[in-house]
């Protein structure tokens, strides 16, 4: 799942990107008020996270923007911990929760679980389909019950499928999940994962819809 993190400071921004990606994020990282504002493909993020004291402008203002024009992924903000003032404002604003710098990561994934769970109007983390189960948590894959490894990409490709089972997702679609901006994207990398998650996981679960993309099936 994409994210894009707005943070200024410099070593903050660096950590928690590197932890999200761990978590296997694929993370966008802004760094002004400007940059954050004109950022393409919002509406492709999974979820964003905010800092609210931002060097050209305040966080609270892009909420407002941001909410105003239909950007409706869970917004997670992170405040100072005496500035209850800010919390406040930014969850009026449109926020869906905070966090308190310094940031604990794990405090912030829980976090961010809890959105995605409140989200899909789902109270479990494990998602279904068919005899296939994914843990977006502990990373388990289970088919027909046995547990199946799968690399990094794979697991966000099969992620993707299951969050989407049953819809067309065009090629260029799911390119743009697996990888962030500056990342050198190729086509036929698509190919070539789906060729290895059919042989993990069952050829008929993916079907090829020529010119149109791939379905996930129920
Ligand atoms: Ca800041």
């Amino acid at each position: 799942m994409r994210l894009l993190l707005v943070e200024d400071e410099p070593e903050l921004g660096r950590r928690l990107s590197e932890r999200l990606r761990k978590a296997d994020f694929a993370v966008d990282l802004a760094t002004t008020y400007a940059e954050a504002e004109s950022w393409p493909d919002l509406d492709k993020m999974g979820a964003i996270i905010l800092d609210l004291g931002l060097p050209d402008g305040s966080g609270v203002d892009l909420l407002h923007e941001w909410r105003a024009s239909r950007v409706d992924c869970p917004i997670l903000i992170l405040t100072a911990r005496d500035s209850w003032q800010d919390k406040v404002e930014g969850l009026n604003a449109g926020a869906d929760d905070f966090v308190v710098k310094p940031v604990r990561f794990e405090e912030l994934l829980a976090r961010l679980n809890a959105q995605f769970r409140r989200h899909l109007g789902k109270r479990a983390n494990v998602l279904e389909v068919g005899d296939l189960q994914l843990d977006p948590v502990s990373h388990e894959v289970r088919l027909a019950g046995e547990t199946i490894s799968l690399s990094r990409q794979e697991f966000r490709l099969l992620h993707l499928f299951m969050r989407r089972a049953g819809q067309v997702l065009p090629q260029p679609d799911i390119l743009e999940h697996l990888y962030e901006l500056d990342e050198e994207r190729e086509l036929n990398t698509v190919e070539v994962l789906i060729g290895r998650l059919r042989r993990k996981i069952g050829k008929e679960k993916i079907v090829t819809l020529r010119g149109l993309g791939y379905r996930f099936d129920k």
